[in-house]
């Protein structure tokens, strides 16, 4: 099936400031790739810290003014407005997504883009149910909270869900009444300048929310800028140190990270042999395996073990790659060629240290950036694909024993981002749900998330929760109110 490009004219290629679209201060632009073909699609202006100045200033202006009068109520209706104009593009930024970050056209369609829509609705309905407390005190005192905006917001965004995370960080922090400069990933800009345009459209005053592209730099400079109230962060563990060691740099920014894992997946012996192997294939492959949550050490009971791995691994080698607009690819490319050479690098260094390739391991076709999906047995724990993120389709497999044993195991981890249980044994599900510190633990299914459910880590997986009630607490602070009152009155 061929499919028709709904945006074969133009990209919206500035940054967008003020709501304006303009050039980078330097006339400097960067190169966006397809990963399925290694073509350039189009030149993206490339933000500086003279842009970002701007932006910050820009999304200052419109928090100390107009903005600070838009009601509740019109928040949620800017927001709603946002989100049906979402739905009425949704096709073409669908094809965008695709385009520019290589996952297949189903997933964009029937994954990225209504979980996208029902982040701007879920928080488009939460602005009017923003409630501070009233709290007795021994005194003759009328004492109430009220939870306001933090003010400026910096938001830097990776490459791997462009457009839902971007989602997962625009919704609620301007549902929370903030303003916002966004740093889209220099891999993916696209579907984020478009999602620009129809905030315009929307009606968002000037300000609100500032768009500038660019590189690590770029976001750098936004992490530092005094004028920034806040940074929230999705990407490396790396970057989001970096992040919070400068965040006192020049004042002192609250900050919200959303980083990296080594997630582990335990499949009892008394699973659904059917159910684990879906469950596990899903929970590494999807997005080809470049999801913050990938189900990435896989501990399997050894009961279990032959008959789980024959099945996995012929499951893998099902599974159908290629170009990623053919409406029947599951598995799309690598963002770039960085993240391909990063993963095969891995495979390498999983084979010296003497784990056993059973299927995949090698990059597939020669034009695109794609990776085989691949299997690695007689993994143990200290094994650097053991350890260490990936963020590709590659599973490495593990044999254990008994619960206590994969308790602990699963928690020798410097991440604790997401979990996963297959089995039928509800004591012993619970029993392993309450050992292990990991932010989600998903019991007989995987990396379930939606727009209510807090989303995030433990240890070096990040600090905060996106998603639900937590989400938009991120984005607001706590103002005490204490009015002396008569005894009379109380
Ligand atoms: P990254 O952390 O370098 O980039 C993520 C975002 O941060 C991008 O927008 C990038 O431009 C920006 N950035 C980079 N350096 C910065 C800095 N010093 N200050 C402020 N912003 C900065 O991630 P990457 O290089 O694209 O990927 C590297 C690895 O990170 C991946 O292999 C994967 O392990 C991990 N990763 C995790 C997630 C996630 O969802 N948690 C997403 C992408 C990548």
């Amino acid at each position: 099936m061929i499919i028709k490009r709904l945006f074969s004219s133009s990209f919206r290629t500035q940054l967008m400031i003020n709501n304006q679209w303009v050039n980078s201060s330097s006339g400097k632009t960067f190169k966006t790739i397809n990963p399925s073909t290694e073509e350039v699609i189009t030149e993206v202006q490339y933000g500086t810290p003279a842009d970002i100045n701007k932006a910050v200033d820009a999304a200052r202006k419109a928090f100390d003014g107009p903005w600070r009068q838009v009601t509740a109520v019109q928040r949620s209706e800017l927001l709603y407005k946002l989100a049906d104009l979402i739905e009425k593009n949704k096709e073409e930024l669908a094809q965008m997504e695709t385009l520019d970050n290589g996952k297949p056209i189903t997933d964009s369609r029937e994954v990225d883009l209504p979980s996208v829509i029902s982040v701007y609705k879920y928080y488009a309905g939460f602005t009017d149910k923003i409630f501070g407390k009233t709290i007795p005190m021994n005194g003759p005192f009328f004492t109430y909270t009220r939870l306001e905006p933090k003010g400026v917001v910096g938001q830097i965004i990776p490459w791997n869900f462009p457009l839902l995370m971007q989602a997962w960080k625009l919704a609620p922090a301007l549902a929370a009444g903030c303003t916002i400069v966004l740093k889209p990933a220099e891999q993916t800009p696209l579907t984020s300048l478009r999602v620009g345009e129809l905030i315009i459209e929307a009606g968002f005053p000037p300000g609100v929310v500032n768009i500038v592209p660019g590189y690590g730099n770029t976001g750098a400079s936004l992490a530092v800028h005094p004028k920034v109230d806040k940074i929230a962060f999705t990407g490396s563990t790396e970057v989001g140190m970096e992040i919070i060691r400068n965040s006192g740099i020049h004042g002192l920014r609250r900050v919200s990270l959303e980083l990296g894992g080594k997630s582990p997946n335990i499949i009892l012996d008394d699973a659904d042999l059917e159910l684990a192997v879906s469950q596990s294939h899903n929970g590494i492959f999807f997005n080809q395996g470049q999801n913050c949550d990938a189900g990435s050490r896989l501990f399997v009971q050894e009961g279990i073990y032959n008959d789980f791995i024959s099945r996995a691994v012929q499951c893998a080698k099902d599974r159908k790659l290629g170009d990623p607009f053919d409406p029947t690819t599951i598995q799309g490319p690598q963002v770039d060629e960085n993240q391909m050479m990063k993963i095969l690098n891995y495979i390498d260094i999983g084979k010296k240290e003497g784990a056993k390739i059973l299927t995949g391991g090698k990059r597939w076709g020669k034009k695109g950036y794609f990776v085989e999906p691949t299997i690695f047995t007689d993994v143990t724990d200290n094994m650097t694909i053991a350890k260490e993120e990936i963020f590709g389709p590659v599973l490495s497999v593990l044999k254990f024993k008994t619960i206590d044993e994969v308790i602990e195991r699963a928690n020798n981890s410097n991440y604790g981002l997401s979990a996963g249980v297959v089995t039928n044994d509800m004591e012993k599900a619970l029993k392993i749900v309450n050992g292990l510190r990991t932010g989600t633990v998903c019991v007989n299914c995987y990396a379930v998330t939606t727009e209510g459910t807090p989303f995030g880590g433990y240890k070096q997986s990040g600090v905060g929760r996106e998603l639900g009630e937590d989400g938009i607490m991120n984005y607001l602070e706590t103002k005490t109110v204490v009015v002396k009152a008569s005894t009379d009155t109380l």
